[in-house]
């Protein structure tokens, strides 16, 4: 069964959500940013990329001036020939500077060679951009406007310093056709009759004038956006700063919470322990309404102790855990199944059935914590069964495979999440109304913890729900190649 409210996939970086609808929601804690004072290493690599993405296009507009050249749809003097030269000199640098992108640029290349590849880039772009200035005629088009780009993108890739050179190498760039023109090394070339052009060539002053003028333009234009681009830097270096020192108070207050509540755990077991002497009657035997009422008080100490070793819980997940965690190969198959056959001794309790549709499924391999895995699917799973109805209740556990990734899913036909408030569900405390009335055992930290383990483990979690129908919770995993000869459990990696 799939339920019918839509489904949606929202990125997260850090700890933020965005929800795109409502009806389900998405928690990816596999791209999380890291910051660097400038534009950082990753950032600077998808650069590339996107800068080799976007010259595919440049060419493709190339082939479409040589097809409006060819044709003459134009009155105007184009040579096709110009930009089949372009599309071939564009066309061989790509492929030269996305072969090096792609066996030379990895995870470790320094940001000097990453900028390096870039500024080769930009200087190869100029040479085709100069030449095709003065194959549509120089002065005639705005072609040498597209020099600006280049500028604003350097701003963008390089320091100050570095982006004024290549404001200035653009400049030339721009310049020397005309200049070349003017002083005779290369023929005038003009795509409209040639009466302007030749007016502006055979006039040092004129030709001198549109350089100057040029040249104005693009320094102008280098430093408004290299100043927009500095203080938007700078703006991002200061937002981390207090992002850093908000982490750190942050920190500090869970690590106190985690003491008083560790505090809390020791009287309140204490009280637990002299409540059942109370109860079992080693103090004389109780009248049967003080039993019940000791029972009761049982009762509302172990809710209570529950939610306290949940807060303990997720503070060390907080804390103390992700830091020192280190990751182990663990077989997934092997946590979800352990995990199903627990849930279908609680479901029994509840006359809920608990399905293992995992059953016979090969070891998968993931990196992962062991004895965290078991919480996380301990936590989905008792959710299903707990915001099932009685009697009628059925939780579904699944497992997908594909090549890199391996989903797990939680199906249940229970309560389902009121659509206004899927997107709230992994705050700490919150419970939704229909929870609370459903089932008032709950301490709403289940799925925050849920929320840390996912993040350890770089993966993601995903929710589909509708009220009155049920909900699917999905944790999708990188599956790695590495495996474990005798043992997937890990704990005593588990800190
Ligand atoms: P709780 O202790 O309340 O279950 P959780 O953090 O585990 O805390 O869940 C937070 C809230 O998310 C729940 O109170 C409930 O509103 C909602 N929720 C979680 N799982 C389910 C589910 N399987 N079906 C319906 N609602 C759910």
């Amino acid at each position: 069964m799939r339920l019918g409210g839509e489904i949606f996939h929202a990125h997260c970086l850090e700890r933020s959500i965005v929800a795109e609808d409502k009806h389900s929601f998405f928690y990816d804690w596999g791209s999380v940013t890291t910051y660097a004072p400038d534009i950082s290493s990753q950032e600077l690599r998808s650069r590339v990329k996107w800068f080799i993405n976007m010259r595919w296009f440049a060419i493709l507009a190339c082939a479409a001036g040589a097809l409006i050249a060819a044709t003459g749809i134009i009155p105007a003097n184009l040579d096709p020939l110009d930009f089949a030269v372009t599309i071939a000199f564009l066309t061989i640098t790509n492929l030269i500077y996305s072969m090096i992108s792609r066996n030379f640029l990895g995870d470790k290349s320094s940001r000097r060679e990453i900028q390096t590849l870039l500024l080769w880039q930009m200087l190869g772009d100029f040479t085709a951009l100069s030449f095709l200035t003065y194959a549509l005629g120089g002065i005639e088009t705005p072609m040498a406007t597209l020099f600006m780009a280049h500028i604003i993108l350097a701003t963008l890739f390089f320091t100050r310093r570095r982006s004024l050179l290549i404001a200035a190498a653009a400049w030339i760039s721009a310049s020397l056709p005309m200049m070349f023109e003017w002083a005779g090394i290369i023929p005038m070339r003009s795509i409209f009759g040639g009466q302007f052009k030749s007016m502006v060539t055979s006039s040092f002053e004129i030709t001198f004038l549109f350089v100057l003028a040029s040249g104005a333009v693009f320094f102008v234009c280098w430093y408004l956006v290299s100043e927009i681009s500095s203080s938007l830097k700078l703006r991002e270096h200061q937002l981390e700063g207090s992002h850093q020192m908000l982490i750190k108070i942050d920190k500090e207050k869970t690590q106190s919470t985690l003491l008083a509540t560790h505090e809390l755990k020791a009287p309140l077991a204490a009280i637990m322990s002299q409540l059942f002497t109370l109860r079992d009657g080693y103090c004389g035997a109780l009248p049967e309404k003080a039993r019940a009422v000791v029972i009761r008080i049982g009762e509302r100490c172990n809710n209570i102790l529950a939610k306290i070793t949940d807060i303990i819980h997720l503070s060390n997940l907080r804390t103390l855990v992700v830091t020192d965690m280190r990751l182990v190969p663990v077989d997934l198959t092997a946590v979800v199944s352990e995990e199903v056959r627990e849930g279908a001794l609680i479901g029994k309790a509840r006359n809920v059935e608990v399905i293992d549709l995992t059953e016979n499924y090969l070891p998968v391999f993931i990196m992962g914590s062991y004895s965290h895995l078991k919480t996380l699917f301990s936590n989905l799973i008792r959710n299903a069964i707990f915001y099932c109805h009685e009697n009628t209740g059925r939780v579904l556990v699944s497992m997908e495979t594909s090549a890199k990734k391996v989903s797990v899913a939680v199906q249940d036909n229970g309560i389902g999440i009121p659509a206004e408030n899927v997107d709230r569900i992994f705050n700490d405390f919150f419970r939704s109304k229909n929870a609370v009335s459903h089932y008032t055992g709950g301490s709403g930290l289940g799925l925050s913890i849920a929320k840390e383990i996912v993040f350890i483990h770089g993966a993601s979690i995903k929710v589909e729900s509708e009220v009155g129908r049920g909900s699917i919770f999905t944790v999708i995993f990188d599956i790695t190649e590495a495996k474990q000869e005798k043992t997937n459990h890990g704990e005593h990696t588990d800190s």
